[in-house]
C-alpha cells in the first residue's frame, strides 16, 4: 500500500465518511470519464468577464445571465469600460435578472476596487478576492478554479445536498461541506470535482426527484433515498448537457 493511499484512508476515518477510499476513487474516476473536461456554462471572455459573470449569477440561472453579458461584454470587458458605463448603465443591461439592483451597485464597486487596489486585474488570491463587493467564498472558490487552475470546492446548493444525502461530506454549512470534499476527493480529480458534482446534482441526483436508474455510481451510492443499485452506462457526455442512457 503507497504512503498516499495509507494517507488517505486515515482521512477517510478521520472524517467518519461511510465510503471507503477506493470507493471514492472509484466515484470520481467514473465522473471524469462521464465529462473529461467539464466546463463552466457562463460565457466570459477573459478573468474580469468570468468575475462579473459570477458576481451576477447569484440566485440566477447561468442562461438568464448569459443573455444579459452578452451586450454588456461588448461594451465593458474590462472594469475601466465598466465604470465609464456607471451603475445605471449596468444596471439597464442587467435588469432582467433577479436582484439587479444590487448586482449593479456591486459590479460597479468592485470595478472601482479592483482599479484602486489590483491595478485593474482579477487578484489570484482567495483572501484578495473576497475583499471585493459581491464576492463571497463560493464565488472566489469559482474564479480561482476557472482562471487559476486552483483545485478549490466551490460549494453550490447541489453540492451541499449531495454532500449530505450521499454521506460523504455532510455538513451544516457549505464551509463545512468544503472542507470535506477537499479533504477526501482524491488530488487528481480535484480540479473538475466541483463541476462533476453540479451537473450531476442538477441532472442526476435532483433535489426533488433522484434519477437513480441514470445514475452511473448508482452501485457504490449509500444514500438512504437511493431507488437502484445496478449502475447506467459509462460513457462520455458531450458538453454539460443531461446524460440520458434509458
Ligand atoms: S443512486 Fe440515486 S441517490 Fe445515489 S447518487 Fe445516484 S441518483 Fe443520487
Amino acid at each position: 500500500m503507497t504512503e498516499k493511499v495509507i494517507k488517505s484512508l486515515k482521512v477517510c476515518k478521520d472524517t467518519k465518511i461511510i465510503y471507503g477510499v477506493d470507493e471514492i476513487a472509484e466515484i470520481f474516476r467514473r465522473f471524469s470519464i462521464q465529462r473529461p473536461t467539464p466546463k463552466s456554462d457562463l460565457n466570459y471572455t477573459n478573468v474580469f468577464t468570468l468575475l462579473v459573470a459570477v458576481v451576477l449569477s447569484a440566485q440566477t440561472t447561468d442562461a438568464s445571465v448569459n443573455k444579459v453579458t452578452k451586450k454588456l461584454f461588448c461594451l465593458a470587458d474590462r472594469p475601466e469600460k465598466m465604470i465609464i458605463l456607471g451603475k445605471e448603465g449596468i444596471a439597464h443591461h442587467i435588469r432582467a435578472i433577479g436582484l439587479w439592483r444590487a448586482k449593479a451597485h456591486n459590479v460597479y464597486a468592485l470595478c472601482c476596487r479592483l482599479i484602486d487596489q489590483y491595478g485593474g486585474q482579477v487578484p489570484d488570491s482567495r483572501e484578495e478576492l473576497m475583499t471585493l463587493p459581491g464576492v463571497g467564498r463560493k464565488t472566489a472558490n469559482v474564479i480561482l478554479n476557472i482562471a487559476f487552475g486552483q483545485p478549490t470546492m466551490a460549494v453550490d446548493t447541489h453540492i451541499f445536498r449531495l454532500g449530505n444525502r450521499l454521506g460523504f461530506a455532510s455538513g451544516k454549512t457549505p464551509g463545512e461541506v468544503e472542507e470535506k470534499l477537499v479533504k477526501i476527493i482524491p488530488d487528481c480529480y480535484l480540479q473538475y470535482a466541483h463541476h462533476w458534482l453540479i451537473l450531476h446534482g442538477r441532472y442526476i441526483c435532483k433535489a426533488r426527484k433522484v434519477e437513480c436508474v441514470q445514475c452511473i455510481i448508482a452501485d457504490l451510492c449509500k444514500a438512504t433515498i437511493k431507488t437502484n443499485a445496478v449502475p447506467a452506462p459509462l460513457v462520455e457526455v458531450k458538453g454539460n448537457g443531461a446524460p440520458v442512457f434509458f
